[in-house]
């Protein structure tokens, strides 16, 4: 089982680089942000309570969070591996996550941050559009779809989420990064955090993510620099 952690702050980059990164190592992407905005479009008690705490810019409480997240885990296709995008976002989350893949005998193969400047996150968050159907994230100026307003993956509408507005941006900032520095230290002391200059085009971060895997070998040495294709 293939376990891979990206990590950073809002806006880094992870959604972005995930869905590539799945078709590269064959396993899906688990995204606790998609899990609860599809709780939360779909009205269910846990995206009700959830909304409470996205709406204002923090975490939802991790009790909350592991339980959505370890449903998703045992589903059939999670068996292979997974590529985790916003969880763990807390230590409690981190040692959660490390318990279940205990208990499978299993453990995170890599942690992967994606380090950006938080002026930049800023920005980045400010012109995001993701689309309806699978969350997948494009920018207005940086990584536009092909067809204004259209995902180029799925066909399915853009939209701009409600916690991208500039002041629920700096909410989350201020709520968010210090748990954020929680999690790398748990993987720094692990010895599984890589970390990756998220600065750089969308296709070199993803060039050197698996330059980063390739060298704890999770993935093989002959596909590295075949990522921006
Ligand atoms: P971003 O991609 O900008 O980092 P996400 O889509 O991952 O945002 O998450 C949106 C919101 O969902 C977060 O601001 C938070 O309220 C909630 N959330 C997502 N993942 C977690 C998590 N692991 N723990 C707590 N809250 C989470
Ligand atoms: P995260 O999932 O970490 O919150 P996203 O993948 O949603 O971040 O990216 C945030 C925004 O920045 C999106 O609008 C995305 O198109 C854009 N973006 C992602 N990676 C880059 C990059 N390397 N350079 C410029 N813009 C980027």
């Amino acid at each position: 089982m293939n376990v891979v952690v990206l990590l950073g702050a809002p806006g880094a980059g992870k959604g972005t680089q995930a869905p590539s990164l799945s078709e590269r190592l064959g396993i899906p992407v688990v995204a606790t942000g998609d899990l609860f905005r599809a709780a939360v479009r779909d009205g269910t008690p846990l995206g009700v309570e959830a909304k409470r705490y996205m709406d204002a810019g923090q975490l939802v409480p991790d009790e909350i969070t592991v339980r959505l997240f370890l449903e998703r885990l045992g589903r059939p296709d999670a068996a292979a591996g997974v590529i985790l995008d916003g969880f763990p976002r807390t230590a409690v989350q981190a040692t959660a996550l490390d318990v279940a893949l205990g208990e499978r005998g299993e453990r995170v193969a890599a942690a992967v941050l994606v380090d950006v400047p938080q002026d930049e996150l800023i920005r980045r968050m400010s012109g995001r559009w993701i689309c309806r159907a699978a969350g997948h994230p494009y920018h207005e100026v940086f990584s536009p779809p092909s067809t204004a307003g259209v995902c180029d993956l799925d066909g399915s509408e853009l939209y701009q989420r409600a916690d991208d507005q500039p002041d629920t941006v700096r909410k989350r900032m201020d709520q968010q990064l210090g748990a954020l520095g929680e999690v790398i230290e748990h993987y720094r002391s692990a010895g599984t955090l890589s970390t990756v200059d998220g600065l750089q085009s969308i296709d070199e971060v993803a060039v050197a993510i698996d330059a980063a895997l390739a060298a704890v070998g999770v993935l093989p040495a002959m596909s590295m620099g075949q990522a921006a294709g």
